[in-house]
């Protein structure tokens, strides 16, 4: 157990029983916390956001425009962001100036798809993984168009092999080294928010950048979740979004990443707020941007978005950043991996295609060093009704899970507030849920 870590449920404020709708507690209050495992679609509130927020909008409220530049706390807001990239920079392994704190997702990487995908004649390909998040497919389908390209030859897409679920490194390198003068851009997930496996992404890197491409991350499932070093792996650009493991709220501001070998190069999206500090209101007519990936802002960012953000932030700091929260997850997630295999309905990844019962098993891989927090859970027999109705059951009992159409639930028990009773309850629950099921 770890100590730093292990006491951090107290800074966050859970989901009540009663809240998510749990009608059948056993053993706990309506008023209690439910076994939130869902850190990995949207993290919990702490109560150092909630402090940061309900400061904020009191700023607002008594000095208004001023608090632009004289804040009462000290968190001017035209800076107010600078509080997070430095640890926004230590949590994915980069420095500072190769750090911005800005947007959403999705818009972040059309920049930087705008910004780096610069297809030739030889070089056009978008090398992704299957089944990526909708978003980032829209987004790949987007600027082939944009190029003039049929996304069905410029983007590829790896699939594990026949009755697999995880893609096999040596098959992703292959490619990688088959097609390598043909790719201008390699893409992938960080964590895949399906499967949650974690790629090996140093081996990816280096083998993109062997092959004369351009590597990017998209870091959504990997931010806060695993150790990430990217600017010594050499990453070219990432983006993320911050309300998942990182607990900056609905919607909350995103982030990005470029290396610091692409100084020199400009925007080609520029925004007022990516112009160099003291020259921004002066509102000159010429576009001078900051060095970095802060050149990239376009807008004034939502200031209660960055209080809700380094409101997290300063707890992950407090807990030790990256180094103890995987310490932590890598015990949480081992240990409910072991109790979830142990229960009767369980079924190797081997034996499921053929299971014609009701049974679940984990396509999540085994190893920790290809998964973070996640596990998946695929309900058997495929295409029946199991997986909506463990679901539904889950919920009864206050187990807050995330579920993908048709068969599969996640269970992400998260290093900063979930406890190993958190995992055995939720393992209890399921066991009692599966039992009770008759297809
Ligand atoms: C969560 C997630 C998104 C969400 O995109 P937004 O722009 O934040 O709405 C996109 N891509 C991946 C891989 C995700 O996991």
């Amino acid at each position: 157990m770890n100590p730093q870590t292990h006491t951090l449920s107290d800074e966050f404020v859970l989901p009540t029983n009663k809240g998510v709708h749990a009608t059948r507690q056993l053993d706990q209050a309506a008023d209690d916390p439910c076994i939130y495992l869902v850190g990995n679609s949207l993290g919990a509130l702490s109560k150092r956001s909630e402090t940061l927020v309900k400061e904020e909008l009191g700023v607002w409220a008594s000095t208004g425009v001023e608090g632009h530049f004289a804040h009462p706390l000290g968190r001017e807001w035209t800076t107010i962001q600078d509080q997070c990239t430095p640890i926004l920079a230590k949590i994915v392994g980069a420095k500072e100036p190769e750090v911005a704190c800005m947007g959403t997702l999705t818009t972040n990487l059309h920049l930087m798809m705008t910004t780096f995908y610069k297809p030739t004649s030889e070089r056009f390909k978008i090398l992704c993984e299957a089944k990526a998040f909708p978003s980032d497919q829209y987004v790949f389908a987007s600027h082939s168009n944009l190029h003039g390209r049929d996304p069905a030859e410029a983007v590829i897409e790896l699939s594990p092999r026949a009755g697999e679920y995880f893609l096999r490194s040596e098959d992703i390198l292959a490619v990688i080294a088959e097609q390598g003068p043909s790719i201008a851009l390699v893409i992938l997930s960080g964590v895949q928010y399906y499967t949650g496996q974690w790629f090996p992404m140093q081996a990816i890197t280096r083998a993109t950048k062997a092959a004369g491409a351009i590597c990017g991350w998209d870091l959504a499932h990997a931010v806060g979740n695993v150790p990430l070093s990217l600017h010594d792996w050499d990453v070219d650009f990432a983006v993320w979004c911050t309300y998942k493991y990182l607990n900056s709220g609905p919607g909350g501001i995103a982030g990005l990443y470029i290396h610091e070998k692409w100084d020199a190069q400009q925007t080609p999206n520029a925004g007022w707020w990516g112009q160099e500090v003291g020259k921004r209101f002066e509102m000159g007519p010429t576009f001078r941007p900051i060095k970095g990936a802060q050149g990239y802002q376009q807008s004034n960012p939502c200031i209660l978005a960055i209080a809700a953000l380094l409101g997290s932030l300063q707890i992950f700091e407090k807990a030790g950043l990256m180094p103890a929260v995987r310490a932590r997850s890598l015990e949480l997630t081992g240990y409910l991996e072991g109790l979830l295999i142990k229960l009767p309905l369980f079924v190797p990844l081997a034996e499921a295609n053929a299971r014609t019962t009701p049974g679940f098993t984990i396509i999540t891989g085994s190893d920790p060093e290809a998964r973070g927090a996640q596990l998946s859970m695929l309900f058997l027999p495929i295409g029946s009704e199991m997986m909506r109705q463990v679901s539904k059951g889950l919920t009864s009992f206050g187990v807050i899970a995330d579920t993908r159409e048709p068969d599969v639930i996640r269970f992400a028990p998260t290093p900063m507030y979930n406890s190993l009773r958190d995992c055995e309850r939720a393992v209890g629950y399921l066991d009692e849920v599966l039992r009770s099921i008759k297809l």
